[in-house]
């Protein structure tokens, strides 16, 4: 599987994730109170590091989730096809 499809089914599944989230929410608050809400708040740093670390190009190393290597540079929710550093097709499977 190409790490451009395999980036989509981690967004896709992050979504589904949020909006089951969502729904339970006031169910989760009020079974495990601050903790709970610590909990989630740690889970949407973890994925957003998963993103940036576990998915990256086989070139540069660089996330799909990312326009540049630089400093000040675009995060996008959605992998990108082509890498924003080296230019790499994220479609193409190795
Ligand atoms: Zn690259």
């Amino acid at each position: 599987m190409s790490l451009y499809k395999k980036a989509w089914l981690f967004t896709l599944f992050n979504i589904l994730l949020l909006v089951a989230l969502y729904f339970g929410l006031p169910v989760f608050g009020r079974v495990l109170g601050t903790l709970g809400f610590l909990v989630f708040g740690f889970y949407i740093l973890g994925q957003g590091l998963v993103a940036m670390t576990v998915f990256t190009c086989p070139k540069c190393g660089l996330s799909p989730f990312m326009g540049s290597q630089s400093l000040f540079t675009s995060y996008s929710p959605f992998p990108r096809k082509k890498c924003g550093q080296c230019g790499h097709d994220h479609t193409q499977t190795e």
